[in-house]
């Protein structure tokens, strides 16, 4: 038997899921902030796929698991499993609706690694033959042949992919 105990009813928000970090910025786009710019192209229980605000090529797309977890164990083997499979379905979608002929992807791991938000993210950046242009070269600055809602909208023609 017990004689003393710790209450700790804070806890019990953790515990619950009722307390997320306030400034991950993945979380806040997980329950609809409107105060957070998104564009969110699939959504369900376990993983959701968005556009990259700050892309690095037309159609950066990230995958990023509802979950607040930083380390890829720490998710659920169903959360896992989900998430891969939505990573291979994502880039299907976008080599059928932007047809890039390659693509960079992967997931920065820890502060040292380059990782921004420790909010674990698979990152998918499609790479285009005709990309590599005067100003990227010369000025280091990335010219985006489009909108990103006019990415946007290419690529939700589609979207009902990631349901099958
Ligand atoms: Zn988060």
């Amino acid at each position: 038997m017990y004689r003393d105990y710790l209450w700790s009813p804070e806890r019990m928000k953790w515990v619950t899921g009722m307390a997320r970090p306030s400034g991950c910025v993945f979380c806040k786009i997980a329950r609809n902030d409107p105060r957070v710019p998104k564009k969110v192209i699939y959504r369900d229980n376990l993983v959701m796929v968005i556009m990259n605000i700050f892309p690095y090529n037309v159609g950066h797309v990230e995958v990023v698991p509802i979950s607040h977890v930083e380390w890829p164990e720490q998710l659920t083997d169903e959360e896992f499993t989900h998430f891969c499979s939505m990573i291979k379905k994502t880039i299907n979608l976008l080599r059928k609706t932007l047809s890039p002929p390659g693509f960079n992807t992967g997931i920065n791991l820890g502060k040292v690694s380059g990782q921004s938000v420790p909010h674990l993210h698979f990152h998918i950046v499609p790479r285009y033959a005709s990309e590599a242009g005067f100003m990227d070269a010369i000025a280091g600055t990335k010219v985006m042949p489009e909108t990103l809602d006019q990415t946007y909208k290419r690529i939700m023609k589609h979207a009902d992919m990631l349901k099958k």
